[in-house]
């Protein structure tokens, strides 16, 4: 492979800034717009500079040779897609306002993808015949879109945004456990390679439908999600994951789908006044307890939040039922519902559409129907099981005991059996070895690739500015011409070795720079290591830097080339 040409920063099309963007309040959003490798376009559009691109280019390389290495095939699907198979699984309703819809000129709905369940099942349908296709893993590293409402994050949450998308296809349960397993490992190795710190956590199939899902959560202060961490063992969960079981007892004699009033939708101020639990200022990780048992957990925003057991156990009003038609045309009218997934195991899923602060009101005891008001018990037998016990801080660790602490987190990659819920709704089978179609089984998992170098900015920086981990550094080495034409002159000279044996290099060589700015540059760029041609130029010595620990000592052209390489 040719060697990479030396990057002189003369040429280089960014420029750094002194001061942190106004809106800025995250410091990866500070730091990748200050250093120059984002530009904000518009609210939550993103353009990638030089340097930003080849940070975003190191981590893809990572993900597709880990994707590549357990099978994967990488496709490229579009992103702008037709309406109607997000029709056939619902998603083209229940997505909400995240979902980017558009006409074409002939009044034709169109989507930009947010996720790509529905075009990869369809073309596995296209695709494979028989069961000799399966199974299969297909992935694409693409653009999504979704109409995040609050972009705030820099490109920690954009509107459009890097993922990597992967699907499986098996024939059976076990096979989807493998693929399953196999992500898992992969997920595990890419992280690691990228250098991030993460854990595991249990996670709500959300609204991908589906049974096992794991969350990926980098912590950092940054991050949107709370997790409980513990500091003993290797426990952790999202406190969001908790799912009900619920069973329907007998819809017969529940009333029809009507025009119902709007009922004074409590907020979740009101419920936690009314359960004693503490106020506003800890409702970010409001755990709501009735009689002992957890009713309701969530997060006000635009997060989802499990209140309808809450709801019910305030409830006296009789069940009043709500379609999703209802929905679709009354959207003032309910605040929440449950989506069509089956009648003996409900999980609750998030529905953007629910206003902030609004709480959860609805339970679901008929398919593709949703109720409001419901009573737990007369209308359900509510098999409260817990799928991931939610805590507070300190509470004891299932596992060992230990006082949990409650962090935030970046989700940085999220896994999910999905079973068949796009294969039913799709069609898709293949012919199996006894001449029988097979309904085939899907698992779905992602990557916020864009969202990853955000999430290792918000790891590794200090306050000198960005430190990147040597394998999704822009370059491997960062040359300063600290001084006038002699030092230019070294500094060119060394980087062009450097780069003949193989490195990366970045080097400064503009000119009427002063090398106090160039210094303060060099560590708000961040690449892992700094080699100053300055004082002692003349003599043909270097001053090799660490960006992370500051430790410096002098070399020779030849003994700093045989240091780095
Ligand atoms: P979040 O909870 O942060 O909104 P999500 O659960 O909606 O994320 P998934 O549907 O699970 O996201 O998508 C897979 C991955 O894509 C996420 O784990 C995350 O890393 C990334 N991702 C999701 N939304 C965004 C976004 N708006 N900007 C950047 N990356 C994103
Ligand atoms: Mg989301
Ligand atoms: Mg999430
Ligand atoms: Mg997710």
């Amino acid at each position: 492979m040719a060697n990479a040409p030396v990057q002189r920063m003369s040429q280089l099309m960014a420029k750094t800034l002194r001061d942190d963007p106004a809106d800025a309040e995250v410091i990866s959003h500070k730091l990748l717009v200050r250093a120059g490798y984002v530009r904000r376009t518009a609210a939550g559009i993103w353009t990638w500079l030089p340097l930003g691109k080849k940070v975003l280019g190191n981590v893809e390389r990572i993900v597709r040779e880990e994707m590549e290495a357990i099978g994967g095939q990488e496709v490229l699907l579009p992103a702008l897609l037709p309406r109607e198979p997000y029709d056939a699984t619902g998603r083209w309703e229940e997505y909400g306002p995240e979902l980017f819809r558009l006409q074409d000129r002939k009044g034709g709905d169109y989507l930009l993808g947010p996720t790509h369940e529905e075009i990869f099942t369809l073309m596995v349908k296209d695709q494979a015949t028989s069961y000799k296709d399966l199974p299969v893993i297909l992935y694409q590293i693409q653009s999504k879109y979704r109409d995040e409402a609050r972009p705030r994050a820099g490109v920690l949450r954009g509107r459009e945004f890097l993922m990597k998308d992967s699907y499986s296809f098996d024939l059976d349960d076990e096979g989807l456990a493998r693929s399953y397993a196999l992500h898992r490992k992969a997920y595990q190795r890419i992280f690691e390679r990228l250098g991030l710190d993460y854990r595991i956590c249990a996670a709500t199939a959300g609204a991908m439908g589906g049974s096992k899902s794991e969350e990926f959560l980098a912590p950092a202060d940054a991050g949107e999600d709370t997790f409980a961490d513990c500091p003993n063992c290797d426990f952790a969960a999202n406190t969001e994951a908790v799912s009900y079981e619920l069973k329907p007892v007998d819809a017969s004699g529940v009333p029809a789908a009507e025009d119902i009033p709007t009922p004074d939708t409590p907020t979740i101020e009101t419920l936690a006044a009314q359960l004693g639990v503490p106020a506003s200022a800890t409702l970010k990780n409001l755990l709501v307890k009735v009689d002992g048992e957890i009713v309701a957990v969530g997060v006000p925003g635009d997060r989802e939040v499990d209140m309808d057991k809450v709801e019910a156990h305030f409830a006296p009003a009789t069940v009043e039922m709500v379609t999703e038609a209802d929905f679709a045309a009354r959207p003032d009218l309910v605040r929440g519902y449950v989506g069509p997934q089956g009648l003996d195991k409900v999980t609750y899923i998030a529905d953007p559409r629910v206003a902030p602060g609004t709480a959860w009101i609805t339970g679901a005891n008929k398919a593709d129907t949703h109720a409001k008001n419901v009573v737990a018990g007369r209308d359900f037998e509510v098999d409260a099981h817990v799928d991931v016990v939610v805590v507070q801080e300190g509470d004891p660790c299932p596992k060992c005991g230990t006082g949990l602490k409650l962090d935030r987190a970046i989700e940085i990659g999220h896994i999910f059996q999905l079973g068949r819920k796009y294969a039913d709704a799709l069609k898709l089978d293949v012919l199996g070895q006894n001449g029988k179609p097979v309904r085939v089984t899907m698992g779905s998992y992602g990557i916020g690739v864009s969202r990853a170098v955000a999430a290792l900015a918000e790891q590794t920086a200090d306050d000198k500015g960005l430190c990147w981990p040597q394998e999704v550094a822009p370059a491997d080495v960062h040359v300063v011409a600290a001084g006038k034409a002699l030092q230019t002159e070294l500094a060119l000279d060394v980087s062009e070795k450097l780069s003949a044996a193989g490195l990366r290099v970045l080097v400064d060589d503009r000119a009427g720079v002063s090398p106090g700015v160039k210094f303060t540059d060099s560590e708000l760029i961040g690449v892992p290591r700094i080699l100053v041609a300055g004082r002692r130029a003349g003599e043909g010595v270097l001053e090799l830097k660490d960006r992370r620990t500051g430790e410096r000592e002098e070399l020779t052209v030849d003994e700093a080339i045989a240091r780095l390489t």
